[in-house]
């Protein structure tokens, strides 16, 4: 068992609107912070640049001071090991360090350009989410009441992220958006934070065609633990996270599911799951249902194999 994979959080978003948090220190006032996925046994975090709303100026001045924090304050100061291959994960979870993947929740800062998108590479981003909820030069988002698809701009940045391996991120994408991805790209993409629909429906969640598909491709499903996103109930259990979970195994198999919690970018929390402390507890209630081959596939195995088959090799 290497540990718990979580496929994103907002720390770096907190870090933005908040530069005197410290995620070094257990008090910090964030869900995520070292001393906490050290004691929850976690093997890898994802952590997300989105660019929170109050700043009106979306562009790459801001995405990069995300990218800054991330290796400033996640790597440099906190020494979590940044992921860009996969000999890094791999190394990095045979002796096991804490290690820490960056992503982009939202391709708008790029405006349009590829080279924007190779530089973000280069600085090690591995990860890309096309849109947030709104529309972009690239795409509509789930929550854009015209429904659209990709742009043509949008289908030259799959492409340019086939060709350079940067892996695409599917969540908050709107669903037309989200079959003209699937039929241009030659990789498998993921839905990092993402539930199902037909349980819990919210236009976030994902439905059983999707979830069957992505799963065809080789993809992943991390499943959230923002309450509204998984149960129409007005609190939020465990439980209820299982019930995702149990569906996304049936409709899409067991290599098709994983964690993707959301910690700091969520306002109300599941009960138990409030922070990495509930995995613990989250653990349990999963070794109930699922073998324990299942609870690591579930945990660390599905998204460890997904990662280190889709980062590049060695540093290129
Ligand atoms: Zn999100």
């Amino acid at each position: 068992m290497k540990g718990i994979i979580d496929a994103h959080c907002d720390v770096l978003s907190k870090l933005m609107m908040n530069p005197a948090l410290d995620f070094s220190l257990d008090d910090s006032g964030l869900d995520v912070t070292l001393p906490k996925l050290r004691q929850a046994g976690v093997a890898m975090q994802c952590f997300a640049v989105w660019i929170p709303e109050p700043v009106n100026d979306p562009g790459m001045k801001h995405l990069l001071t995300g990218v800054e924090l991330f290796w400033d304050r996640i790597v440099g100061q906190a020494g979590m090991k940044a992921i860009r291959t996969a000999e890094d994960l791999s190394s990095g979870t045979d002796n096991g360090q804490q290690c820490a993947l960056l992503t982009v929740e939202g391709a708008d800062a790029l405006n349009g350009s590829m080279d924007h998108l190779r530089t973000l590479f280069q600085l090690g981003v591995r990860c890309l989410g096309i849109t947030w909820n709104y529309a972009n030069w690239a795409a509509d988002g789930v929550a854009e009441p015209r429904k659209g698809g990709l742009t043509l701009k949008g289908r030259q940045l799959v492409k340019e992220c086939n060709n350079l391996g940067m892996i695409m991120d599917i969540s908050h994408l709107a669903e037309r958006s989200f079959w003209e991805l699937d039929e241009l790209s030659s990789r498998p993409y993921i839905a990092s934070h993402s539930n199902v629909l037909e349980l819990c429906g919210h236009p976030r969640n994902l439905n059983k065609r999707q979830i069957e598909r992505i799963s065809e491709r080789g993809g992943v499903i991390g499943i959230n633990f923002f309450p509204p996103f998984v149960s129409t109930e007005t609190e939020a259990t465990i439980d209820h996270v299982i019930r995702h979970i149990d569906t996304v195994c049936e409709w899409g198999g067991e290599r098709s599911v994983a964690l993707g919690s959301d910690f700091d970018g969520i306002s109300k929390k599941v009960k138990g799951l409030e922070d990495p402390s509930g995995y613990a507890r989250l653990g349990e209630a999963l070794a109930k249902r699922f073998s324990n081959e299942q609870v690591e596939r579930i945990c660390v195995r599905n998204w460890y194999e997904f990662f280190v088959t889709q980062l590049p090799k060695s540093e290129c």
